[in-house]
């Protein structure tokens, strides 16, 4: 069989049985001091502002991390180093890419786990050269092979991003002339109409075209303005606005089956700095996905909530979720799995939530069902 990548990156480290033991010995030792290995590591990285600086979400994130690098470190000491270990530590890589910390800050924030974990194999050790010697060359080797994981999987997709972004300058591009190009025949089409329908007479027939000419001229005319929207820069004009007639104008603009219920709450007060049309268009977006996906009977609920100087709406559904294939480019432009989708819409809600200076995120619901969150500095 192949050796994966995995297996060459041991081979290169020279990985051995004998490291796997003394790291599962250390594991024992120095487990009670994650802790204090996790406060070291993140003192560090907030001592240093360009570091600083990737921890966008305040005191409740690095709490939060402190946590995640305790599990990490009892991953690191216990193991099984094998496939499974490999793709979690892959996933880390490329949540690097996510909140572009650049690469060069791991190598430090390595040393500083090379440190802590090293001073604790010469105190636990200091009696047994031998096995001092065994566990510093496991720590050694296990921490380059993670080194060698991130920069990797952090390769990788900063490839496939950069590959992203030229697709999407050249998508951008193309949008842009064809949606001019558009405007005038769709124009021409809109007067005619207008002049038909005084001339049209009684016959209901006509009538009844007429209207869905009209019609799907406006369904045109909105594509047309969305595309165009996604590659403008189009200025914002803030003002303070009152979010709950917002989402109340939005929830009530979605058509849908009577048999799905749109519950709006706790959004009485709530208020942002935005652009009025553009903030609509979000919550337009993000329930009229939510209405598809609750299919002919179910739920979509928008719940608004506000803390530490965040505001957050939430928008959930009874729908399948989205599925694990869509849902690692949900906001890119064109990914869509609906027959008539064009898979504009999500990937407006971020570019319009970013410019307010916030964020959109996806989860799965626990209990089935998509979950959007959007917050909003305040
Ligand atoms: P479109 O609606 O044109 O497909 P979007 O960008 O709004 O474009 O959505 C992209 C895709 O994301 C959808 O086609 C669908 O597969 C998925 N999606 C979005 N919202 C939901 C949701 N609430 N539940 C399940 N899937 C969703």
């Amino acid at each position: 069989m192949e050796e994966t990548l995995f297996e060459e990156l041991k081979r290169y480290v020279g990985w051995s049985e004998a490291d796997e033991e003394a790291l599962r010995s250390l594991h024992g030792v120095a487990s009670p001091r994650f802790p204090d290995i996790a406060e070291v590591f993140y003192a560090t990285i907030l001592s240093h502002e360009g570091a600083k600086q990737s921890l966008t979400g305040g005191e409740s994130q690095v709490g939060h991390l402190k946590i995640t690098l305790q599990q990490w470190l009892d991953r690191l000491l216990r193991g099984p180093w094998d496939e499974v270990y490999y793709e979690a530590r892959c996933r880390i890589g490329r949540y690097h890419v996510r909140i572009n910390l650049p690469q060069h800050y791991m190598f430090g924030a390595m040393n500083v786990v090379r440190r802590e974990l090293n001073g604790i194999v010469d105190d636990a050790y200091a009696a047994d050269r031998g096995r001092l010697a065994l566990a510093r060359r496991a720590v050694g080797r296990i921490l380059d092979l993670e080194l060698a994981i991130m920069l990797h999987t952090f390769r990788e997709d900063l490839l496939a991003q950069q590959a992203r972004v030229e697709r999407l300058s050249t998508f951008g591009q193309l949008v842009g002339s064809i949606g001019h190009d558009l405007r005038n025949p769709l124009g021409v089409i809109e007067t005619s109409v207008f002049i038909l329908r005084g001339r049209m007479g009684e016959d209901e027939r006509v009538k009844k075209h007429l209207d869905r000419i009209g019609e799907q001229l406006g369904v045109a005319n909105g594509i047309i303005t969305n595309l165009l929207d996604m590659i403008r820069n189009k200025p914002l004009v803030k003002e303070r606005v009152k979010l709950d007639a917002v989402l109340a104008g939005a929830a009530d603009s979605i058509e849908r089956p009577p048999a799905i219920a749109v519950v709006v709450e706790d959004v009485a007060g709530l208020e942002v700095d935005g652009d009025p049309v553009q903030l609509r268009q979000v919550f337009v977006n993000l329930v009229g996905n939510a209405v598809d996906a609750a299919g002919p009977a179910g739920e979509v609920r928008v719940r608004g909530g506000s803390a530490d100087g965040v505001v957050t709406v939430v928008v959930e559904d009874t729908g399948p979720g989205v599925d694990p294939a869509t849902a690692r480019r949900l906001f890119e432009p064109l990914i869509t799995t609906k027959d008539k989708g064009i898979g504009l819409g999500l990937a407006l809600v971020k570019r319009i939530v970013e410019r307010h200076g916030g964020t959109v995120a996806y989860e799965a619901r626990e209990s089935g069902g998509a979950r959007f969150t959007v917050r909003f500095p305040t």
